[in-house]
């Protein structure tokens, strides 16, 4: 069975070349070809030899995903990108430039199982998760696509990365490492729902890469409603992990609320958020709701979201109220996936 190049990390190929009998300057070739030069086919690979190349070739496949479909580039140069994996599975990436530097959102898995209320993409299930190597060739495929590599990388995309644990740490290793990609670990932000044994697990791993936690409610009975995951691991899990988190790596955690009017955005959603983060090591990045036809709630007023902000920041909770980028790029996560399966399959059920 052959074993995706992208999946391997430095030490898998310095054991593939001893297993050889190579001498172990070829895995330094090897990855310097794959990471810095981005080769893309074994062949441009002229610094080993052609048996070497062939043999690369039927073991070590370079297969990239397959740009299907891309959002009209918005005033602020967000770019949405539908990706089809070798067996026709879809999934989204975005491109998001700022100042001069470049974000990627990628997805971990195609569709999601999760069933957040107010996301498009657990609007269909989860299909499968993605392999390490489908979710490294996202980065790759939009690198080719752009002519350079991102700064920053948030897996925030479709899927809950901890529901595909190994696969995205694996993928992630392969972006961070020296002789990979090189993406510093506090440029990479995994995000969850709330999978309180993955956060537990991550903790342990010796990594620092950033966590952020979707929040969008300050007590259980709302979180439940909005986020089934609550049920499973109900606040009183999950920030205690979140703390363990921050303790053993020094990262603050940056809780998602998204502010929905009249649902969670009144003064005593605030009071209640305080009174939850209060004396914890944390940040809270407050969204106002992007419309989409799968969630019944509207966007509240820019008052709203100001007044908001206002109360956390007076109990001096470091809080930032973020614009939606990329809604002309459909990109609230999911619905570039969604419109094509519906062009291709009719409507979604709503919830
Ligand atoms: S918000 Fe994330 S975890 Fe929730 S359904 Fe959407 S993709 Fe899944």
């Amino acid at each position: 069975m052959p074993d995706p190049a992208y999946a391997l990390l430095p030490a898998d190929w310095a054991a593939f070349c001893k297993e050889a009998g190579l001498p172990t300057f070829r895995a330094k070739q090897i990855l310097h070809g794959l990471y810095a030069d981005r080769i893309g086919d074994w062949r441009a690979l002229t610094t080993l030899p052609p048996a070497l190349r062939d043999r690369l070739a039927a073991e070590h496949p370079l297969t990239l995903p397959r740009e299907v479909d891309r959002s009209p580039t918005g005033p602020d140069g967000v770019v949405k990108m539908l990706l089809e994996m070798a067996d026709g599975e879809r999934v989204e990436t975005v491109w998001i430039p700022a100042d001069g530097r470049v974000t990627q959102c990628v997805s971990s898995q195609v569709g999601c199982a999760m069933h957040c209320a107010f996301c498009a993409s657990g609007q269909l299930g989860c299909v499968r998760s993605l392999a390490a190597d489908e979710i490294v060739g996202e980065v790759m495929a939009l690198a080719k696509a752009f002519g350079r590599l991102p700064n920053n990388i948030v897996v925030m995309g479709m899927g809950e990365p901890f529901m595909n644990y190994d696969a995205v740490l694996r993928a992630l290793r392969v972006l961070n490492c020296q002789q990979g990609l090189n993406i510093g670990a506090r440029h990479i932000t995994l995000s969850t729902c709330g999978v309180v044994p993955g956060i537990e697990r991550l903790a342990g791993e010796g990594v620092q890469f950033e966590l952020s936690v979707s929040l969008h409610a300050p007590d259980d009975a709302l979180r439940s409603r909005l986020m089934p995951v609550n049920r499973r691991w109900p606040l009183g899990e999950l920030l205690p992990a979140c703390d363990a988190y921050t303790a053993a790596t020094g990262r603050i955690i940056t809780y998602e609320y998204t502010l929905v009017h009249g649902l969670n955005d009144r003064p005593a959603h605030a009071q209640a958020l305080i009174r939850l983060l209060r004396g914890r090591k944390a940040r809270v990045n407050l969204i106002p709701l992007s419309p989409v036809a799968e969630f019944d709630g509207r966007t509240p007023p820019h008052a709203d979201c100001l007044a908001f902000l206002d109360a956390l920041l007076k109990a001096g909770i470091h809080t930032t109220l973020r614009r939606s980028r990329g809604r002309q790029a459909d990109a609230a996560c999911g619905q570039l996936r969604l419109r094509n399966q519906e062009a291709k399959h009719g409507p979604a059920t709503q919830v």
